[in-house]
């Protein structure tokens, strides 16, 4: 596999003289909602949490603070995906105002800066409600930076896009890395420096797509690839199963890359996709599911032999729940593998939210070597992609 230098580190807060700087704070906040009686509150706070110390550091050195980031998948402005609720969440778990305004650029932004004292945080709209975001549009980057003096990023989850509040951004102002960004960056270079093998990947989670590209890219340096969730549905799929109601995302397969990837023996079926009430457990040496199920986790033979696998590895990588543990009917895959990680004497590491929402139902997260807040760029990371953001942190500013 490639190997990518990390010789050069990355910029850092105390490189620089940022006392009473007007900051531009790149952050993680791309975190989902959702209704609780008719208002709109983030699902999860840990991105929120991460970046405490960098906000904390900032505060002590009277900087004013702009905030930025995108939130989910908007297609124009969309009242259900705005920065508002994030800005409370991120108010109440700082102990300091958070002021919120419903645009990311313009006059509305720009009165707002000009209004800002030191110690001042104002959240920014979603960016994604432009879609100048998306297609890295190098004046909406530039409006963006209006009015600062300096970029913080911190949106480590975002460091492999090339976007007008990524990469785009960075062309502007100088910058560096913020705290949660450098913690995530340092242990997952420290790792990839220095692979131990056996080195097993896990894959899970609904959606193939978005990790079967890191997968492919991981391929020649690992030694195995275990799969549960929709993956396994994809690759029992491609070896013939018929997997009638699962889910099953199409997507191209790479036949030179099947050889590592091993595929459960057995599944635990449910009666429905949407809302299951009835579970068996079914061989795939039969390769068919009957009628109107859906495959929902791996069955008891391939968790148990998926947590051998685990104790005889040296690196292990986990992204993506085995099958839909929020229902306890389908919960015994994870719950196994997240007991074999965390009982695992090899580097472990655990990233995306779900993965992460599984292991801490299950067991001590603090015995895991590193979780990572972010799914694609860790899985990129991991992969010996060289992060686009990354890029721009490094070396001497402009
Ligand atoms: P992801 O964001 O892709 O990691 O997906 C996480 C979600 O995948 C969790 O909410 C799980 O309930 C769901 N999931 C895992 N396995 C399955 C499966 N076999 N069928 C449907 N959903 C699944």
């Amino acid at each position: 596999m490639h190997k990518p230098t990390h010789k050069q580190n990355l910029r850092s807060l105390k490189d620089f003289d940022l006392k009473e700087k007007t900051i531009l704070y790149r952050s993680p906040y791309d975190i989902g909602v959702a209704e609780v009686n008719g208002e709109y509150v983030i699902k999860d706070d840990a991105r929120i949490k991460a970046t405490l110390p960098t906000l904390n550091y900032l505060l002590d050195l009277n900087c004013k603070i702009v905030i930025i980031t995108y939130v989910k998948r908007p297609e124009g402005v969309d009242p259900s995906l705005t920065t508002a609720p994030h800005a409370i969440a991120l108010s109440k778990l700082l102990g300091h105002p958070v002021r919120y305004i419903s645009d990311c650029i313009g006059e509305k932004r720009e009165e707002a800066i000009s209004k800002m004292k030191p110690k001042d945080i104002l959240m920014l709209e979603n960016v994604r409600f432009y879609e100048e975001e998306d297609a890295n549009d190098p004046e909406f980057a530039e409006k963006l930076t209006q009015g600062c003096d300096f970029i913080v990023f911190d949106g480590f989850p975002q460091a492999h896009r090339v976007n007008a509040s990524t990469t785009g951004i960075l062309e502007h102002l100088p910058s560096c890395a913020g705290l949660y960004f450098e913690s995530e960056y340092n242990a997952l270079k420290d790792l990839v420096d220095d692979y131990k093998h056996p080195f097993t990947l896990i894959i899970g989670g609904a959606k193939v797509s978005d990790k079967t590209e890191a997968l492919y890219n991981l391929y020649s340096g690992v030694d195995q690839i275990l799969v549960g969730g929709g993956p396994a549905n994809f690759f029992l799929k491609a070896r013939g199963m018929d997997m009638s109601a699962s889910l099953v995302e199409d997507y191209e397969i790479d036949p030179d890359k099947v050889e590592k990837i091993k595929v459960p023996t057995d599944l635990v079926i449910g009666n429905s996709l949407e809302n299951p009430t009835e579970s068996e457990v079914v061989s795939t040496k039969v390769p068919i599911i009957p009628n109107n199920w859906a495959a929902l986790d791996i069955g008891p033979e391939t968790a148990k032999e998926y947590a051998e696998i685990i104790k005889q590895s040296k690196t292990v990588f986990w992204a993506g729940p085995m099958g839909m543990f929020e229902n306890e009917m389908f919960a015994n895959g994870s719950k196994v593998i997240a007991h074999a990680m965390c009982e695992s004497d090899a580097q472990t590491i655990v990233g995306g939210g779900d993965t992460i929402e599984a292991l801490s139902k299950y067991c001590d997260v603090s015995k895991i070597n590193h979780v990572s807040l972010a799914g694609g760029a860790t899985l990129d990371f991991l992969a010996g992609k060289t992060l686009a953001v990354v890029e721009f942190l490094k070396g001497d500013n402009k």
